[in-house]
């Protein structure tokens, strides 16, 4: 299934937005970047829509070039958090409708959300987060924390999973989890909000739902 067509505007381009602006791209979305670093914007110019060397926090630059016209914006300014900060609130302003925010620490996530910035992101601990948990578990392949409670996580199926049923497994009587989607291992289709009949094979993909406390307890004993 091709997604529909976005557009977005990146703003800043270290290593964090450089790698989301050449996701993006690569997937034939409209990309326009801005970064006050010249040879920073020309390195990604031939993948992108539009590539602007410009202050980001001149907010007559920015409506001149109208950036107001595209869905989202990734503001990926690092470690001038001011900059950061005056360049959500312009876009803010300009009526966004998405606007993601990296953060340089808990104090400058803080003052995003109560700017209303709609997701913050804190990528040297998410990603922290993620590896120990990968690391903890060999079948983990992605973690994502929804609280600080419950997580949802994707899981390769052991061999003591093999040929059994969701039924049979009992997953949400044992260990309060239950499975979201199965991804079968040789096939494209995936079977999402599976029923209690359907087998689970060695290596399929499992989504998972549940506690930190019970995923925990299910990767210990059954991965
Ligand atoms: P990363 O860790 O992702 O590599 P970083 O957290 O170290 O990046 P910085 O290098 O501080 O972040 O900033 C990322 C980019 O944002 C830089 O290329 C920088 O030139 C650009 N930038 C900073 N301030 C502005 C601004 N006011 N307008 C436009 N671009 C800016
Ligand atoms: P429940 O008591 O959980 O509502 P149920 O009595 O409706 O289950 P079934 O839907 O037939 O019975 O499922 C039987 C058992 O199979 C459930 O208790 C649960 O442990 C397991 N199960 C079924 N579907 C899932 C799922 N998607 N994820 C995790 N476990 C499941
Ligand atoms: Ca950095």
């Amino acid at each position: 299934m091709k997604q529909a067509k976005r557009s977005f505007l990146v703003i800043g381009l270290g290593r964090f937005g450089e790698s989301i602006t050449k996701t993006l791209a690569s997937l034939d979305h409209e990309v326009m970047v801005i970064d006050k670093d010249e040879a920073k914007v020309n390195k990604v110019a031939d993948l992108v829509t539009q590539a602007v060397h410009a202050d980001a926090t001149d907010e007559s630059v920015l409506k001149e070039l109208g950036v107001s016209n595209l869905d989202e914006a990734i503001v990926a300014i690092g470690d001038d958090i001011q900059a950061s900060i005056l360049t959500t609130l312009i876009l803010k302003d300009m009526g966004f409708e998405r606007i993601v925010v990296k953060a340089k620490n808990d104090y400058h996530g803080r003052v995003l959300e109560k700017i209303g910035a709609d997701v913050i992101i804190h990528p040297e601990k998410d990603m922290g987060i993620r590896v120990a948990h990968s690391i903890l578990s060999g079948n983990i392949i992605d973690f994502i924390e929804l609280s600080p409670d419950y997580s949802l996580v994707e899981v390769a199926a052991s061999q003591t999973m093999n040929g059994k049923s969701l039924k049979e497994l009992n997953l949400r009587a044992k260990y309060g989890c239950t499975v979201l989607a199965i991804k079968p291992k040789d096939e494209e289709k995936i079977n999402i909000s599976p029923s209690a009949n359907d087998m689970v094979k060695a290596g399929d993909v499992l989504v998972l739902v549940g506690t930190n406390r019970d995923l925990s307890k299910l990767e210990q004993e059954l991965l």
